[in-house]
């Protein structure tokens, strides 16, 4: 049995959509008492004012909190999404509707959308979903300009909702004006993360990265939710620094049955490569209504944590929900029981002096009875490569660089502290004893071990290839 103060010790990071429902400052000070570690802005839904108020907000918070918050920054991507229509108009099994390339007279029967050129793909029989797949239509013939389809099953229609059918997949994922706007704003506020949405190629985070600054920029999550971006997976986490297994659009683009194992999959190549992995999408979708969960999604949100994930995510239970805090509280309580339960992992693709350092200092820990890691680390690399083994002893990683700090809210049982540069060794050590005994996460009594890992020369990226065992 592990020993209580690990399962004390958040393991499992929580990502928090902002939204209608958590805008404000009260309710994020609310929702990172409860646990949330990351705050994701769903840039399809907010303005330019909202974006800007949401991340002062989340900033605001860090102060009062006193612990890192990370901002994800979601880009709309390539999305594909019905116009304007009658919001709230019900369509019903067997109604008529067209989709054109035009958009008409506004009318819940005639639909158009964003990217109309993906009409020309459908064929008869195709089945397409609007929303989350609340709206099931089967094409029932081409018209002159779209498509004429019927109701499956009905749903309330809403503009702008997502659109999906069967077999289709973008000719080309490009940057849409809105997308490169978002991009420079969310760089110039300094976010810690973007989320590159529908990524189906390497070149596709080639595209978003180009824009950035070459030094201390957003990480770059790819989100997998195309067939493509599946197949591809593997050389996108070579370009990305992380990915999300998009299970929402994912589950609309293949048949949802295949949807456990590519999780799975996905997960075990962020451990892989030692790159955070953010399981995301319905994991406790009943509490966007109701204050307690279903049994499956509590069991949703364990298993992903058990497959290894980096970080859950909440979308509209946090985002439009009820009960926002309460979701974000019971993803804190199911990784405090599933923690101990998570098996530590070994690789056998340690080509790097880093590598090697980092899976020794893991081994020395777990032969020594260290009770902490503490990595000092100036891009976070060096942390991620601990974080992968999933090894019972906290993380305590030390950098000077405040962004790094805040990144490494996405990996798992990282908790990172800011200090100034390292001077020398002597210095090192001397940091290492005082964190080592005061530490948020499992402060050290006296003649307690620690492992220290670090890179020297200090202050070059990339550079770990020292682990240090010492006593409280
Ligand atoms: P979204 O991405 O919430 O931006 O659609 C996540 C998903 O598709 O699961
Ligand atoms: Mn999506």
């Amino acid at each position: 049995m592990l020993e209580k103060t690990f399962a004390e010790a958040k393991t499992v990071k929580i990502v928090a959509t902002l939204g209608p429902s958590c805008r404000e400052r009260e309710a994020i000070l609310e929702l990172t008492r409860a646990g949330a570690d990351i705050f994701r802005v769903n840039l399809s839904h907010s303005s330019e004012d909202e974006v800007n108020a949401m991340v002062a907000n989340v900033r605001a918070v860090e102060k009062i909190v006193g612990r890192p918050l990370a901002i994800l920054a979601d880009l709309a991507g390539p999305k594909i999404r019905i116009g304007q229509t009658i919001d709230g108009a019900r369509l019903s099994a067997g109604d008529e509707v067209e989709i054109l390339t035009r958009s008409g007279e506004r009318s819940a029967y005639s639909l158009s959308l964003n990217f109309s050129s993906v009409l020309k793909n459908l064929k008869p029989g195709n089945g397409i979903y609007l929303g989350d797949g609340t709206i099931h239509l089967a094409v029932e013939r081409k018209l002159a300009h779209g498509v004429l389809t019927r109701v499956i099953s009905g749903g309330h229609l809403r503009s702008q909702m997502g659109f999906a059918a069967e077999g289709l997949t973008l000719k080309k994922f490009a940057l849409s004006s809105k997308d490169l706007q978002d991009v420079a704003l969310v760089t110039s506020l300094k976010v810690d993360a973007i989320a590159v949405s529908f990524v189906q190629t390497p070149r596709d985070i080639e595209a978003v990265r180009r824009l950035l600054p070459q030094n201390n920029r957003p990480l770059l999550i790819a989100k997998i939710e195309t067939v493509p971006g599946v197949n591809n997976a593997d050389k996108i986490l070579k370009i990305a620094d992380g990915l999300m297994v998009a299970r929402g659009d994912l589950g609309l683009s293949m048949p949802i049955a295949e949807l456990p194992h590519i999780q799975k999959k996905l997960i075990a190549l962020g451990l892989r490569n030692a790159k955070p992995v953010i399981t995301a999408t319905q994991m406790l979708e009943s509490m966007i209504a109701h204050p307690m969960p279903t049994r499956a999604e509590v069991t949703d949100v364990a298993n992903a944590i058990l497959d290894g994930t980096d970080a859950v995510m909440l979308s509209g239970e946090t985002a439009v929900g009820k009960f926002p805090a309460e979701a974000v509280a019971m993803m804190t309580k199911i990784i405090a029981s599933t923690t101990p339960h998570v098996v530590p992992r070994f690789f056998d693709n340690e080509a790097s002096i880093a590598d090697a350092v980092s899976s020794s200092t893991v081994a020395i820990a777990n032969q020594t009875g260290a009770k902490l890691v503490i990595v000092f680390t100036e891009s976070g690399t060096t942390a991620r490569r601990i974080s992968r083994h999933r090894n019972p002893q906290p993380i305590v990683a030390l950098s000077p660089n405040p962004q790094t700090i805040r990144q490494l809210s996405f990996s798992w049982g990282v908790s990172a502290q800011q200090i100034s540069s390292t001077k020398d060794f002597d210095d090192l050590v001397g940091s290492a004893q005082r964190i080592a005994r005061k530490n948020p996460v499992r402060p050290l009594n006296h003649g307690e071990v620690f492992v220290v890992s670090a890179g020297v020369p200090f202050g070059k990226v990339g550079s770990t290839n020292l682990a240090l065992v010492e006593r409280a």
